[in-house]
């Protein structure tokens, strides 16, 4: 890809972003230590009340299609949006632009039929509906390999049969539908032969067994082990098409996992606010902390990572708008900004000391959010084995 890359933002854009900053300050951060503690199971009349505040404000849904009701921006125009958003943990959901429903929105605009759109996409860009997405498994199940797909859906009259486990899965505590991916042909280890289902969440046979208690807390739900035993779904439940459920996942992830990067930047964002505020105001040894050279040298790093970070998710951003596909430059992306964002947070908290790791600033908890980041939409290791791979590969096509 040697084409030039545009990053400039045209005016609406511009606006957009600083009415995103605007609604950040004035509403969220007030509201955001109520919240913040205890995301995994905030009410549905106080996530209803964050969308009506973003609504108002016409900030409801951005990454969701316009004629979907959605602002309708491209992946370029959602990045400094999302970066904004993503200032608060509570932001993306107020706004409804928080995993997982986001990347669910993204699916069911690009592989839904019109029907489902209508009854499963509208009312979840409207915030009416949650969703979640499950496809991890426990051992020896799908992970880091999507070919270890076990859970099944077996062809009955009129529909498919569900049999299987999921855990992991955000949101589906909250969810109103699941979308699960399911094998519908071949066995556990081939490449091949997923299907994904839209479950309602009263669909009988499917039951949240266990919710997972994690080292993060701001996902709305949280994570919960799923149950399938004999989940009945007629016909129409299918998503895309069947057998080609490991292709539509694709569709998902890729620009799933840059979102991810645009949110996280903006929490790393905050945390190196959070430090600068601190490294001025605190003296030690007869100097600001901002003045002592070690102290700098995180400063700098910092701001040097949140550049770069920034700079790649434009790049990708760009090359999914113009290609439609990015899956090399997402996965480098992916990497560097998940590791990033947890070095950023961890050099914010080495700069305030003890205040650093206590509730009394966000660090803790943006500590503990970003972790798992470096786990999921791909563990840094998978995507360096692939990227690895491609690189490999296209060496010896050139040779
Ligand atoms: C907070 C959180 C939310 C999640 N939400 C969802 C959700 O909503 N829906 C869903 O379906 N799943 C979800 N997941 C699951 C997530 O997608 C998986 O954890 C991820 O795919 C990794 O799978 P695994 O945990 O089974 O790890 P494994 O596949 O067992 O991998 C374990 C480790 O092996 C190493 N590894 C993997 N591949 C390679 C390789 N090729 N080379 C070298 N080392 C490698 C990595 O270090 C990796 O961390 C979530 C996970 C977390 C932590």
């Amino acid at each position: 890809m040697e084409s030039l890359v545009d990053f400039a933002f045209d005016d609406s854009t511009q606006r957009l972003t600083e009415a995103t900053r605007e609604f950040i300050a004035e509403v969220i951060l007030s509201v955001e230590s109520d919240l913040v503690g205890d995301l995994h199971s905030i009410s549905n009349a106080a996530r209803l009340d964050l969308h009506h505040a973003a609504a108002v404000r016409g900030l409801l849904a951005p990454t969701a299609p316009l004629e979907w009701g959605g602002l309708g921006l491209d992946m370029r125009r959602q990045a400094p949006v999302l970066e904004e958003a993503g200032y608060s943990v509570v932001g993306p959901l107020a706004m409804n632009c928080a995993a997982p429903d986001e990347g669910n929105m993204h699916l069911l605009a690009r592989v839904a039929s019109a029907e489902q759109k209508e009854r499963f996409l509208v009312p979840l860009v409207r915030g009416e509906t949650r969703s979640c997405f499950a496809m991890t498994e426990p051992l020896p199940g799908a992970g880091s390999d999507p070919r270890a797909l076990m859970t099944s859906a077996a062809r009955v009259s009129g529909g498919w049969r569900i049999n299987g486990r999921k855990w992991f899965i955000t949101g589906a505590k909250t969810a109103d539908f699941v979308i699960c991916v399911a094998r519908t042909k071949g066995s556990p280890g081939d490449a091949g032969g997923a299907s994904m289902f839209l479950v309602p969440r009263d669909a009988p046979g499917m039951a949240i067994t266990r919710n997972i208690e994690t080292l993060d807390s701001a996902m709305l739900g949280g994570h919960s082990e799923v149950s399938f035993e004999d989940c009945f779904v007629p016909d129409d439940s299918v998503l895309g098409e069947v057998h080609e459920g490991f292709a539509a996942a694709q569709e998902r992830l890729e620009p799933a996992r840059l979102t991810h990067c645009m949110r996280w930047l903006g929490a790393a964002r905050r945390a190196r606010d959070i430090a600068l505020g601190h490294s001025i105001n605190r003296e030690v040894f007869g100097s600001r902390l901002a003045d002592l050279g070690m102290v700098q040298q995180m400063l700098a790093d910092m701001e040097i990572e949140i550049t770069a970070s920034r700079t790649l998710v434009l790049r990708a951003a760009w090359e999914l708008d113009v290609e439609g596909h990015a899956p090399q430059t997402t996965a480098i992306t992916k990497v560097f900004v998940s590791e990033a964002v947890d070095r950023v947070i961890d050099r914010a908290v080495q700069i305030c000391g003890a205040i650093g790791i206590s509730n009394d600033l966000q660090l803790a908890q943006l500590y503990r959010e970003v972790r798992p980041f470096r786990i999921y939409d791909g563990p840094s290791e998978a995507h360096r084995w692939v990227i690895a791979k491609r690189m490999v590969k296209s060496h010896r096509t050139l040779a």
